[in-house]
């Protein structure tokens, strides 16, 4: 879904951007980072302009997972501005590069430096805005999501049943806020070896949570060895392997946002 875009009433920072998309957890570790980067760096490849918020100020995964040349955020003096930094053609702010390590903050704090990073940015004109969501539903989830008019919301999960309570709250938060959730995405579902698949964490809550909650798409993604290692390498799984079956799961999900 995109908004009509030049919107007097956004920041002016965000007001170039057609649709900013959060990418959520309840939980950290299910791979939330993993699936923004990704979905990022498919919907480049499919020709549009676009950026990565990583609001994680705790755990800025950013930096990680991506490597740019400058890993620094530059500073527009006059304009009071932040600009962002670049790799393979898409626009990257975390705290992750802004020059200090991870901190020690009270919430209204992370929420007053979210703010500022995300609309201070210089983010120019954007189709899509990838925000990796800091992990839950409190406080910094909720201003942030009034600050930041999300056109949609992708939400991630690994598949257990307790996964599923944590969904359901995410759904909730978004639906409060008149954020239409586009799609579950099931991280770490089922590996192959030996040529049988396992499904470690049980299966099915993924379809209970599209069936009750009435989300149209739900994604699989499988652990795979390539998908860690290119999280530490700095080279998105997508970017890297862009004939192979995750990148084509993250197109499809890329379509629906
Ligand atoms: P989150 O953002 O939810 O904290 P991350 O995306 O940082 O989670 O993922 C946590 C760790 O799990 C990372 O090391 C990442 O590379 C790894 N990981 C995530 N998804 C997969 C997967 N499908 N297969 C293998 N490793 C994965």
């Amino acid at each position: 879904p995109a908004r009509p875009i030049f919107s007097e009433q956004l920041p002016v920072g965000l007001q170039k951007i057609s649709s900013i998309v959060a990418v959520s957890s309840c939980k950290g570790g299910v791979g939330k980072s993993t699936v923004a980067v990704n979905l990022a760096y498919s919907l480049a490849g499919m020709g549009a302009r676009v950026g990565i918020f990583d609001a994680d100020v705790y755990g800025p995964s950013l930096p990680t997972m991506v490597s740019p040349e400058n890993r620094l955020l530059e500073m527009n003096p006059e304009k009071g501005t932040i600009i962002p930094t670049e790799y393979l053609g898409v626009k990257l702010v975390s705290f992750g590069f802004a020059g200090q390590g991870r901190a020690i903050m009270r919430g209204p704090m992370v929420s007053g430096v979210i703010n500022q990073l995300l609309t201070t940015a210089e983010w120019g004109e954007l189709d899509y805005l990838v925000v990796d969501m800091p992990p839950g539903t409190g406080d910094i989830q909720l201003t942030l999501c009034q600050v930041v008019p999300l056109t949609a919301a992708v939400i991630v999960t690994t598949p257990q049943k307790l996964a599923f309570i944590d969904v359901a709250k995410g759904v909730r938060m978004f639906s409060k806020l008149k954020v239409p959730c586009v799609a579950v995405v099931e991280n770490m579902c089922h590996f192959d070896a030996d040529g049988k698949r396992y499904y470690p964490f049980g299966r099915g809550s993924g379809s209970q949570v599209v069936e009750q909650f009435g989300i149209p798409h739900l994604f699989d993604l499988p652990i795979r060895p390539t998908l860690s290692a290119s999280g530490d390498s700095g080279m998105p799984e997508v970017v890297a392997n862009p004939q192979g079956e995750v990148a084509k799961t993250f197109q499809n999900l890329g379509i629906c946002v």
